[in-house]
């Protein structure tokens, strides 16, 4: 036995190998190497993944694998990681090996076109890709032999548990609460605060981001903050988590909360068991906890007056521009509400509502009951009806995120069920840890610890689903979220 166990985590270490070297090479891509080496560096992603592919799915990995979860002796959480990857395989083993290399590079092409067609407002320049790459995903995942729909699997993919039925009915509570709130609020018509549009140089926001490393507990040994033009993080390994800040002069609190935001899923990478390095299970948590982290992070805790307090006046005398404007100005300022355009700018309460039309277009997508040609007039459509607000290009519009360049249908769903998940999470937090005090006392350390203990040392060992029922002795309940925004939403703006 001790035999085929020492062969499944040779497999796992040489698998680790291949996936640092592919986070590498994807982190220097989005961050410093040259546009012009690109398509190459996209051909030796695609080769090495396909290395990887080998190693994965060969007969005798998927044997040893196999043995894992069918022997008695192995320890349960081995088990539990064995059947992820198992899991995790059925949706690559029945590929050809050429055929997965040229999703691999399709995928990374039209990222490149997208990015292109971005910038350019070029709808007719990627509309064709786009058509390429929803084909591809229908088709690989046809190897799968699942009965279940292609979307409803793509769901599964990213939020293990969920499901079209699950998620249908979280939008529709979302839908039927947060319509009529963003309605009210943006009858008041107050007008976005004069703060949000100072402009701050990039030096000072860079040492708004060192104050803000000191306040998170975000440490140079175990990170780094690098420039892209869209923020993401990246887990290397778990003393190796780094994050990536874009700085807009015109808009300096965006590199702010986007930076809370990232920092939040690296300290969940941070804080994962140490036993679980090179390990499936180290980075195998669902997307909707880690979004739920990186929400909470950034919404709940980094928007939050208390958070502010111990800082804002070293806040204001690196931003000398805030100068004229009370902490509670700036407070309101950062919390308002309005209906925008981008999704990644969108304040908390319309933000769902920018991932439900992702979801329902998806959804309608795979299921053949719309067309390509027709995506700008649906999304449109769909703003106007749940935003009130109508985009002004292509590129504000249909063309504003990578993730379909990049085949990842059934991805966004996750950042909604994530902001989702933080309000049930810190509810639960707030049980046994006074977190306004601990912010007050500039004591993020307290939170840092208790998500450790709640959450992050479990790594990916269990679904959020089960997370929740083992943490919270209870479901998952999106009321936790509803009633947080309204609460929260009706206080600032004094609804009614
Ligand atoms: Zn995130």
């Amino acid at each position: 036995m001790n035999e085929i166990i020492d062969k499944y985590h040779e497999i796992q270490h040489k698998k680790a190998a291949y996936d640092l070297a592919l986070d590498t090479l994807y982190w220097d891509q989005l961050t410093i190497a040259p546009k012009k080496g690109q398509a190459y560096r996209n051909q030796m992603i695609a080769v090495l993944a396909g290395e990887s592919f080998d190693l994965e799915t060969a007969p005798e990995s998927i044997e040893i694998i196999e043995k894992v979860c069918a022997d008695p002796n192995v320890d349960a959480i081995t088990k539990i990681e064995a059947k992820q990857i198992l899991k995790d395989l059925d949706r690559i083993r029945h590929i050809p090996k050429k055929e997965y290399v040229e999703f691999v590079q399709l995928m990374g092409d039209s990222e490149i076109i997208w990015e292109k067609a971005k910038l350019t407002n070029d709808w007719d320049l990627f509309k064709p890709y786009l058509a390429k790459v929803i084909d591809a995903v229908k088709k690989t995942v046809a190897y799968r032999k699942s009965d279940l729909p292609v979307y409803e699997q793509l769901l599964d993919d990213f939020e293990p548990g969920s499901s079209i039925a699950t998620y249908d009915a979280f939008f529709n509570q979302v839908k039927d609460n947060l319509v009529p709130l963003i309605q009210k609020i943006n009858e008041k018509k107050i007008k976005p605060h004069e703060i949000l549009s100072l402009r701050v140089s990039e030096e000072k926001q860079r040492k708004v981001i060192e104050l803000l490393k000191k306040k998170l507990f975000y440490s140079d040994d175990t990170g780094y903050v690098a420039t892209s033009v869209h923020p993401f993080s990246s887990g290397f390994s778990i003393n190796d988590n780094r994050v990536t800040v874009a700085y807009h002069e015109e808009m300096f609190t965006s590199s702010i909360f986007s930076f809370i935001h990232e920092v939040g899923h690296a300290t969940y990478g941070g804080q994962v068991n140490p036993e679980y390095e090179g390990r499936h299970l180290r980075s195998s948590m669902s997307y909707g906890m880690h979004e739920s982290q990186s929400r909470m992070y950034e919404n709940m805790l980094g928007r939050s007056k208390a958070f502010w307090e111990p800082i804002y006046p070293q806040m204001v005398e690196i931003v000398n521009e805030l100068t004229p404007y009370s902490l509670d100005e700036f407070i309101f300022a950062i919390n308002q509400v309005g209906s925008s355009l981008i999704r990644t700018e969108a304040d908390e309460v319309t933000y769902p509502l920018h991932v439900l039309i992702r979801y329902e277009i998806e959804k309608a997508l795979f299921a053949d009951e719309i067309n390509i040609d027709d995506l700008p007039d649906i999304w449109a459509q769909k703003m106007e009806a749940y935003l009130q607000i109508i985009p002004d290009s292509h590129s504000t519009g249909v063309l504003q995120d990578v993730h379909w360049s990049g085949g990842a249908f059934g991805y966004f769903p996750t950042y909604a069920l994530g902001s989702a998940y933080s309000a049930q999470w810190y509810d639960h937090m707030n049980k046994t840890l006074n977190i306004e005090q601990a912010l007050r006392e500039d004591r993020f350390d307290l939170i840092n610890d208790h998500l450790k203990e709640m959450i992050h040392q479990y790594g990916g060992l269990y679904t959020s689903f089960e997370l929740f029922e083992k943490v919270c002795q209870k479901p998952f309940d999106p009321t936790y979220y509803i009633d947080y925004l309204i609460d929260k939403y009706t206080k600032i703006y004094d609804l009614q």
